[in-house]
């Protein structure tokens, strides 16, 4: 594990970092509780914290409070804490600061490496509960849930002058698939789909049903409109195995740029506006939602990009 010592006794920490490391785990060591607080936040491969609780510039309780806030915000850090103090208040007070763990000091090397093994155990279950949330269980890609709490660090940097555009897209007559070729073979349509997005493109999120939204930070408005063109392209191109002969299927796509006062939803909501315009045009095409300008119904191109105005 990546672990964080925090003790105020510099020759405890010295035998406690070299029996962690013998066993294979990576230490960092710290008398300061502002100086590890402040190494954990911007080292984002920490996953454990061993903290006493009389420290430098801030208490072993304030630095687990801190951390549990990282945690909050979607940092997985397990912390024991270590006393020498057997005063079951304190024991209570630790755990309700954000330790999971406590272990008296100067810690007994099997027992601590027991402690150690249990917080690996906890962390694996963790990230495999975070996963089975976070994605949607046909398609492997992120879920609506997890899609909104992505985007947050690319919606600040868009506050900050950052390009950000985003697509949303629906197949068309998914309905008439089901009821023409049977659930399975629209489940196959929908895999199909999504494997024909990069990954590199952006966030890419299942919304829900056959609706998807992707969000492209760096990106502006004439790209988006080519990258929602090239997927409306491969979509079209798509031939998905069914028994009798195999399906055709297209999509209609709103694209939204982000303006000074957006937020996720207003930049969402204008894509999805214009996704709705693209499906009122005939389907089959992209749609950009301009930002407050009346709506007006657009005009075929033949590239099939639609700009349409939404207010
Ligand atoms: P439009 O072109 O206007 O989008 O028409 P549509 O038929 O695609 O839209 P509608 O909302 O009427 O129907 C969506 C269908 O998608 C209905 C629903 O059964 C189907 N659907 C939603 N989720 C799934 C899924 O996970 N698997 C399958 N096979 N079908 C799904
Ligand atoms: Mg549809
Ligand atoms: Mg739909």
């Amino acid at each position: 594990m990546n672990i964080v010592i925090v003790d105020s006794s510099s020759v405890g920490l010295k035998i406690l970092s070299s029996m962690l490391e013998y066993q294979g785990h990576k230490t960092h060591v710290f008398t300061d509780g502002q100086e590890a607080f402040d190494f954990i936040r911007s080292n984002l491969d920490v996953n454990l914290l061993l903290t006493g609780l009389e420290l430098k510039s801030m208490s072993g309780f304030e630095l687990c409070w801190d951390v549990q806030l990282l945690c909050q915000r979607g940092r997985q850090i397990y912390i024991i804490a270590m006393s020498s103090n057997h005063d079951e208040r304190k024991l209570i007070e630790t755990l309700d600061s954000g330790a999971e763990d406590f272990i008296t000091k100067p810690p007994k090397e099997q027992e601590l490496l027991a402690r150690l093994r249990v917080a690996q155990r906890m962390q694996s279950m963790q990230k495999e509960v975070i996963k089975l949330a976070s994605l949607d269980s046909l398609t492997g890609i992120l879920n609506r849930r997890a899609f909104f709490d992505h985007c947050e660090l690319h919606c600040q940097n868009a506050k900050n002058g950052e390009a950000l555009t985003a697509i949303m897209f629906d197949i068309d007559h998914f309905k008439r698939v089901n009821d023409v070729y049977g659930h399975d073979i629209g489940d196959k349509a929908l895999t199909c789909v999504v494997n024909t997005v990069q990954s590199e493109f952006g966030l890419f999120a299942r919304m829900g049903g056959e609706e998807f939204a992707l969000l492209l930070p760096r990106i502006a408005k004439d790209k988006a409109l080519d990258i929602a063109e090239q997927l409306r392209i491969g979509v079209e191109k798509l031939r998905i195995d069914a028994p009798k002969k195999s399906l055709k299927i297209t999509c209609s796509y709103g694209v939204s740029e982000w303006q000074k006062g957006d937020t996720i939803e207003s930049l969402l909501k204008r894509a999805d506006l214009a996704l709705y315009m693209a499906k009122e045009s005939g389907r089959n095409q992209a749609c950009f939602g301009e930002h407050n300008i009346q709506m007006a119904v657009p005009e075929r191109s033949k590239k099939r990009v639609e700009i349409c105005y939404l207010s």
